[in-house]
């Protein structure tokens, strides 16, 4: 989707001499990028394929995280933490080249869906980051860039109980200045990714029993209440915005068919743009649901949970991505858009929190698609998410991430550019 009322930074091109020189700088530390890569992805398809073919669920990623964090420590100067943060499936690797700098990290994600495995590519975004992880500090070295490079191994994005946000609240990203990630799919080659915020309500209805023939006029019938709720919810949804979800369902009708009942629930997933507008949308729900209490004298009790927030991608770290994308050779399709083009992803992920704690990319990437073409969280796409050609795309989005990194920890001043639209940007989310 198009949001075309965001107020742009627009940068010109400028064609003196300088600016001819940064593009060969630029065209240089890509084509280092990509040889380093092209030798390193050698050692990244075993891990690759090890864990695409030992799928784990959310925060029981015991084998991906063990031949991880033991293929980090077999690298020379990170210094690895195992079990991190509380959590026995986290990680955490660093680099510190020195000298005081920019503070970059990509995240690693590694679990897998129940019943169909890999089928959210999660394994490629493991491989995106590490290579693009070593790439960064390769050029660290190289080049004596000053700054560090953190590698997170960031368990259970499936989910409501990310391991990025237990991550943040532990204090894993204070010292971190941006974070990147990436996501496969079959449709979107892009870095500036929205994705929704997303919560759920719980309600519960608490009536009177009585007896549902001879006196029905003494109770206070639960289900009304819910019935009433529901019904109000879906006219509500004629009011919403299109980028507003609404899913409901009946979790308890009562307990028999001849009777007044006295307890009803419902469970409810709302999905909205931002986070500010998610809250406004939990407001009128609850009301609906607060309506049908009204009008039955019900007793209602509303549990907000909060799910994810919407990822609020930076563009600048966006625009030095699709630089080198474009700089790489062969140069998939489809093409990333035009620059300032945001791809809106109807789904969540925990990215959106650390993306209103630090500016954030989290890049889509389009995988060559199973025979049935299907998305993410289909059989389809666990096939196709364990590939060849799905792997080497995942080494493409590395050394995009990659250059993007370098691009801060090597360009004076640019790290500042990049909080300072961060700022106006999550102030706009949250306006
Ligand atoms: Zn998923
Ligand atoms: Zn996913």
């Amino acid at each position: 989707m198009d949001i075309e009322d965001d107020d742009w930074v627009v940068v010109h091109k400028e064609t003196n001499e300088g600016e001819n020189d940064g593009q060969k700088v630029d065209d240089d530390f890509a084509s280092q990028i990509d040889e380093f890569i092209e030798v390193l992805q050698a050692c990244l398809w075993p891990l690759n394929t090890f864990i695409h073919g030992n799928p784990e669920l959310a925060f029981k990623e015991y084998k991906a995280h063990k031949v991880l964090t033991d293929f980090m420590r077999s690298r020379q100067d990170w210094q690895v933490s195992t079990s991190a943060y509380g959590m026995e499936t986290a990680w955490v690797a660093v680099y510190d080249s020195g000298a005081a700098g920019p503070v970059v990290s990509f995240n690693v994600e590694m679990d897998a869906l129940p019943d169909i495995g890999h089928a959210c590519g999660h394994n490629l975004i493991a491989m995106a980051s590490l290579a693009a992880g070593l790439a960064t500090v390769e050029m660290v070295t190289r080049h004596k860039l000053p700054g560090k490079v953190f590698l997170f191994g960031t368990p259970g994005e499936e989910g409501m109980d990310g391991g990025k946000i237990r991550l943040l609240n532990a204090g894993a990203y204070e010292s971190v200045d941006i974070s990147m990630i990436s996501h496969p799919g079959i449709l979107n080659n892009s870095p500036l990714v929205r994705t929704t915020a997303f919560s759920v309500l719980d309600v519960e209805y608490f009536g009177h029993a009585a007896h549902a023939a001879k006196s029905p006029w003494l109770g206070i019938n639960a289900l009304d209440a819910l019935i009433i709720a529901y019904n109000a919810v879906s006219v509500l949804r004629q009011q919403t915005m299109p980028t507003d979800v609404i899913g409901m369902r009946i979790t308890n009708g009562g307990a028999a068919s001849n009777i007044i009942h006295v307890y009803a629930a419902g469970v409810c997933v709302l999905r909205a743009a931002t986070a500010s507008r998610l809250k406004e949308l939990q407001q009128k729900v609850s009301d609906c649901f607060r309506a049908g209490a009204q009008a039955t004298g019900a007793r209602v009790d509303i549990k907000v949970t909060d799910g994810y927030a919407d990822h609020v991608p930076n563009r600048i770290l966006a625009s030095s991505y699709t630089k080198y994308w474009n700089m790489l050779p062969d140069v998939p399709n489809p093409p990333i858009p035009t620059e300032g083009q945001f791809t809106w992803i109807q789904s969540s992920t925990d990215q959106g929190n650390i993306s209103y704690a630090m500016p954030s990319v989290n890049a889509s990437f389009a995988i060559p698609p199973g025979r049935k073409g299907g998305q993410p969280h289909s059989i389809d796409f666990e096939e196709a998410s364990g590939t060849e050609g799905a792997f080497l795309r995942s080494m493409r989005v590395g050394k995009a991430l990659a250059g993007t990194a370098v691009d801060v920890l090597k360009t004076p001043g640019l790290m500042k550019t990049i909080k300072e639209q961060w700022r106006r940007d999550i102030d706009a989310a949250e306006a």
